[in-house]
């Protein structure tokens, strides 16, 4: 699915945290349709990096450019970006007090005035494609922690996104639940949706990646095909990672 038209272009892109480099110099080009898995230790600038694609965080030099759009000149184009690149973190973030059909209305309605009617179907949709439809009308606090993640998911496809961004999103389940929320991300990294995934999970990395990446120190040390990355990593610092998880 994936094709050699560029969805995501970051060159060198740097961001400080007071003097603290905690992106130095990234550059990444992502096709659409791939399926990117990065991974390295804590502190390496993952969540950093997802962030700043988002602009949930600024960066201070660089270039990133989402399907076409610059992310650095004019903040006029930020919602824009939002609306194209969908966002699962670690905790699931679903707001309590609304059910789970209300989660995942709110941004269509809101932000991309879809009719209700309209959005209510779409909704279903999702939730029925995470596997979780008959959920639509409990609250957040009623699910296990992978049920809410399948609705974090569904929330951020109801936006339709082109491109979908997860940070560590099985980090914070029991390990019964990880599965299943990996299983919708399998699903989806079928369907030729362009993903970049922050996991630790090698064995999703190895099915369903086109390219892991491996960071360290704000930096991207390696990127290759899974098959290279786990059989024969070119960098020292990718072999001692690699043998500390696997
Ligand atoms: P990772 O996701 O790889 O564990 P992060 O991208 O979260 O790493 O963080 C990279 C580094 O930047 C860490 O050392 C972290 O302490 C620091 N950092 C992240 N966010 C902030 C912030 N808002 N303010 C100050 N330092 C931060
Ligand atoms: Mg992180």
């Amino acid at each position: 699915a994936v094709s050699n038209e560029n969805i995501i272009e970051v060159s060198d892109l740097n961001k400080w945290f007071g003097d603290f480099h905690a992106l130095n110099s990234v550059n990444l080009t992502v096709q659409k349709g791939e399926r990117i898995v990065v991974c390295g230790p804590s502190g390496s600038g993952k969540s950093t990096l997802i962030r700043c694609l988002n602009h949930l965080e600024p960066h201070q030099r660089g270039q990133i450019t989402i399907d076409g759009v610059s992310l650095n000149a004019d903040v006029k184009n930020i919602e824009a970006i939002r609306r194209e690149v969908g966002m699962v973190f670690q905790q699931f973030n679903l707001f309590p007090h609304l059910s789970v059909l209300e989660n995942c209305l709110l941004a269509p309605i809101w932000v991309r005035k879809t009719p209700r009617r309209e959005a209510i179907e779409m909704a279903m949709k999702y939730l029925e494609r995470v596997q979780i439809p008959e959920q639509a009308d409990k609250y957040p606090g009623q699910l296990s922690g992978g049920q809410q993640q399948r609705v974090a998911i569904a929330r951020a496809l109801c936006m339709e996104p082109k491109i979908m961004l997860f940070d560590e999103p099985t980090s914070a389940l029991d390990p019964e639940m990880i599965k299943e929320v990996l299983d919708v991300m399998v699903e989806l990294a079928g369907s030729g949706m362009t993903m970049i995934c922050v996991t630790h999970e090698m064995g999703f990395a190895k099915t369903v990646a086109d390219r892991v990446i491996f960071m360290d120190g704000g930096q991207i040390v390696e990127a290759a095909p899974p098959n290279q990355f786990f059989t024969n990593p070119e960098q020292p610092r990718t072999r001692e990672f690699l043998e500390q998880i696997l």
